[in-house]
């Protein structure tokens, strides 16, 4: 019986039997996995105050062969989004974590994704603000995954999207965007298709450039945080087909 230790993500736990968790999380070097927390629900286990979603923990773990479930034997919390202690922060850390379960493979190691969660909780935990921080990791976890729509040049006439200071349009399947006079030519002119403006498009380039701790320097107004937010949850719904629990809360919430 193997035993792995490694740096992880917490993404979600559930209740198992009378005082134990099932616990997903996100290993650094070898993909998602499922294991059983045995006691986590015990007032003094273990693993209290380390499976919080999105909880950077050092964890250990036996793997069996031909068994799905693997058995943690400790995590250790070494960055907490409770450091955050900001309402909104608090919750938006389900959802990230829940785009992350839902996009992440069992068994399939993926770095890059691992870094932008624990990224993201280090702009969270230094007080960066939540709204460019989320706007960021879901272009970013789009990016990754190969669905965000090239958004530099119109896919139809090649003019510079940023350049024109028009904005962009992004088609109804969800696989481009085009300047305004192309949308225009196949939508119609009176389509009211979903639309990026250039400030909009110029938070996207310096996310491109900048880790999300920076993000505190890079201008979001409530209206480019709206253009995104829209943009970003019809593109998560074109490709994951489902809405998630966690937007209907952040939803309600908004309310
Ligand atoms: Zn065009």
């Amino acid at each position: 019986m193997p035993l792995y230790k490694t740096d992880a993500l917490i993404l979600r736990t559930y209740k198992l039997g009378e005082a134990d968790r099932i616990v997903v999380f996100l290993t650094r070097d070898r993909g998602k996995k499922r294991g059983v927390a045995n006691g986590a629900r015990r007032p003094r286990s273990r693993f209290a105050g380390a499976l919080e979603p999105l909880t950077r923990v050092g964890v250990s773990y036996y793997e069996r062969e031909h068994r799905d479930l693997v058995r943690l034997s400790y995590a250790e919390s070494q960055c907490s989004p409770l450091l955050a202690s900001r309402p909104d922060a608090l919750t938006h850390v389900g959802y990230f974590a829940e785009l992350m379960d839902e996009w992440a493979q069992e068994g399939d190691p993926n770095e890059r994704l691992y870094r932008l969660g624990t990224s993201t909780l280090e702009a969270l935990a230094a007080g960066v603000p939540t709204a460019p921080v989320a706007r960021y990791f879901e272009y970013w976890l789009l990016r990754l995954q190969g669905v965000y729509p090239p958004h530099i040049v119109c896919h139809r006439c090649g003019t510079a999207l940023d350049a024109e200071a028009t904005g962009a349009n992004l088609d109804a399947d969800g696989h481009r965007f085009t300047c305004p006079d192309c949308a225009g030519q196949t939508m119609g002119e009176d389509a009211r298709g979903v639309t990026l403006s250039p400030d909009a498009l110029a938070f996207l380039a310096a996310s491109g450039r900048v880790p999300p701790t920076s993000l505190a320097g890079v201008p979001l107004s409530a209206r480019v945080d709206r253009e995104l937010e829209v943009v970003h949850r019809s593109l998560m719904r074109l490709h994951l087909e489902k809405e998630l629990r966690s937007t209907r809360v952040l939803r309600d919430l908004r309310r």
